[in-house]
């Protein structure tokens, strides 16, 4: 790409805030210092234009998508999010849908706290791949197969507010958009949720402290769950009673509308997690005392992988998948 460089010095290359940083943007690789007796976590996500957001959603918002949803398994990890990469492919190097996407993305790193410290920049069709790093204590991260039967089944915050502003995106396509008088509050709620869903770090500080195993629901709740079920060979019931749903999607859609949404919808990045029965109290008053919200949704059980519901009915797991 021409200008390679001087669009990684215009647009990538900030002072970093935090410690650890020895060598940033600039040489063949970053340096990092971890902390004494920590160790690395490291994952990655890619987005592709059109398949992982809508192909008109804003570049800032793309930014803010990218960075959350790495975040996301930092904190479905348990681990304390610090550096990431950002390898861009770009069909052009359209000067306005860069500056709007590095000030998108300055302003999530300053949100969560971390630093860009390298990457990658190649022509072609537009796919943003962040990979993250963060810090952890041996033997603390939350792992999906450390569930143990008789543990209680959380969410944070509301379920099904990415599925629902994906829904609300459709109705704007076939919509006679210009002579529509624009969205809701409700609408927009929704929309802002898949565009800018947040990644539950001060959540997973607290859950880090009392929870058995986590993930964070990106591809629906059943699905999601179903991948702790299998990591810990136990089972689940579900009361479907006890969702967490927002108001927005309540106002929008009918119950059972909802409940598909909070089910089987992606695009949430809530934390799903357990906890042992009789660390609840504790651990509820912990989360109500810094001000977070969660709810328990149900209940681990040894048979094995079913997910079933307060009546026994079996639930099945088909959230989002690309293959
Ligand atoms: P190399 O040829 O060694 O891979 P590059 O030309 O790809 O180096 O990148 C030069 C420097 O700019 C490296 O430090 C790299 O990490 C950084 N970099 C490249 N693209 C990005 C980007 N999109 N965001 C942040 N840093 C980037
Ligand atoms: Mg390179």
């Amino acid at each position: 790409m021409a200008g390679e460089f001087d669009l990684i010095a215009r647009y990538f290359d900030w002072p970093a805030r935090g410690a650890g940083v020895a060598l940033n943007v600039g040489d063949d690789a970053a340096l990092l210092s971890l902390k004494a007796q920590h160790q690395l976590a490291v994952s990655v996500d890619t987005l592709v234009a059109g398949v992982h957001f809508p192909l008109d959603t804003p570049p800032a918002d793309i930014a803010h998508k990218a960075l959350a949803v790495n975040i996301s398994d930092m904190a479905a990890m348990g681990a304390e999010p610090r550096w990431f990469t950002l390898a861009l492919t770009l069909e052009n190097d359209n000067p306005q849908w860069l500056a709007a996407f590095s000030t998108g993305l300055k302003e999530a790193a300053t949100q969560y706290a971390v630093d860009l410290v390298g990457g990658d920049t190649t022509r072609g069709a537009q796919t943003i791949t962040i990979q993250v790093m963060g810090e952890i204590e041996p033997e603390k991260a939350l792992k999906r197969s450390s569930a143990q039967v008789g543990d209680v089944i959380f969410v944070t915050n509301t379920l099904g507010d990415g599925a629902a502003g994906l829904a609300v995106h459709h109705a704007m396509q076939e919509a006679d958009w210009q002579a529509s008088p624009g969205l809701s509050e409700a609408q927009a709620y929704c929309l802002s949720r898949l565009n800018r869903p947040t990644a539950r770090v001060p959540e997973s500080r607290v859950i880090r402290r009392f929870a058995h195993a986590a993930i964070d629901v990106s591809d629906g709740l059943l699905q999601d769950l179903s991948h702790i079920l299998k990591a810990s060979a136990v089972g689940a019931t579900l009361n479907t009673d006890h969702l967490p749903l927002s108001e927005a999607v309540m106002s929008l859609y009918p119950k059972e509308q909802c409940l598909e949404f909070a089910l089987t919808g992606g695009d949430d990045y809530e934390l799903l997690f357990t906890v042992a029965r009789e660390q609840c109290t504790a651990f509820q008053a912990e989360m109500i005392s810094h001000g977070l919200r969660c709810q328990a949704i149900g209940a681990i059980n040894e048979q094995s992988e079913k997910i079933t519901d307060q009546q026994g009915r079996l639930l099945s797991a088909s959230g989002f998948q690309h293959f």
